[in-house]
């Protein structure tokens, strides 16, 4: 495959690429980037593996309930995604995890839906032979601790935390438990990752963007799309002191081994 870099958790299948969704991936592509979909409910997981489809290569897709999705009733019909999980082009499952941030109403219900539902997303990884794709904002003490009790029905290589926010004492269990981590365009602006970026193996880390969100230095206020990668890249690469080269070489090595020999 002719893509030396990767945009391992990103959202080209949202509607705010509908007015120009193949000139962002062509973009893209012509950099040498190949992209990851992840799907946040069960109609953009489709989404996203409806436009794998339309890619003869370079584009794959994850599919998942994200942990926000369950307060508002959403279902996890298991057999449902699971026969998505089966797709050719899905790489992992997810977005899913645990998000404390955005719950409106009982707090202690809607931890116990959302790790109820994560244990599932844990259980089809299992059953489906592909990593997790965890997402995890202001939970990350629970996060570790339901890994680690849960840890015999995770995989080998049990998945990546995307847009890691933790510290490097965080970082360092989800290492032990054999996770990857994706970064995103906050690195180019914020200084408050580096402790962590500089803890983690370098086979550990993938690079992403999360677009339409959180648009890297430069082209902050833009909305952000799959190119804007390189950005990340180069940033890892200065935070790690390595060339920029060898850290796109590095990060396609990780995306193989986590994600299996699609990326060969
Ligand atoms: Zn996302």
């Amino acid at each position: 495959m002719k893509f030396v870099h990767i945009d391992a958790h990103t959202h080209a299948q949202f509607p705010a690429y509908d007015a120009d969704r193949s000139e962002v991936i062509k973009r893209a592509q012509e950099a040498g980037i190949a992209i990851v979909n992840v799907g946040a409910d069960l109609e953009s997981s489709k989404d996203a593996v409806r436009v794998a489809h339309e890619f003869p290569e370079g584009v794959f897709a994850i599919i998942g309930l994200h942990p926000t999705e369950t307060e508002a009733g959403g279902e996890f019909d298991y057999e449902v995604y699971k026969s998505l999980a089966e797709e050719s082009k899905v790489v992992a499952i997810g977005e899913c995890g645990l998000d404390y941030f955005h719950i409106e109403g009982n707090l202690g219900d809607a931890k116990i839906q959302q790790k109820k539902i994560f244990l599932r997303h844990i259980e089809l990884a299992k059953e489906a032979g592909k990593p997790l794709m965890i997402h995890c904002r202001n939970a990350m003490g629970d996060l570790i601790e339901f890994l680690q009790d849960n840890k015999a029905k995770l995989n080998a290589i049990p998945g990546i935390m995307h847009f890691f926010t933790g510290t490097a004492e965080e970082a360092e269990a989800l290492v032990a438990l054999g996770f990857y981590f994706t970064f995103g365009g906050v690195i180019t602006f914020s200084n408050d990752y580096n402790a962590a970026i500089g803890r983690i193996p370098l086979d550990r880390i993938l690079s992403e963007t999360d677009a339409p969100y959180v648009t890297p230095a430069p082209y902050r206020g833009k909305r952000n799309e799959p190119l804007y990668v390189l950005e990340v890249e180069r940033r890892l690469a200065e935070l790690r002191e390595v060339s920029t080269e060898a850290m796109a070489a590095q990060i396609m090595q990780n995306a193989k081994r986590v994600f299996g020999p699609i990326f060969e």
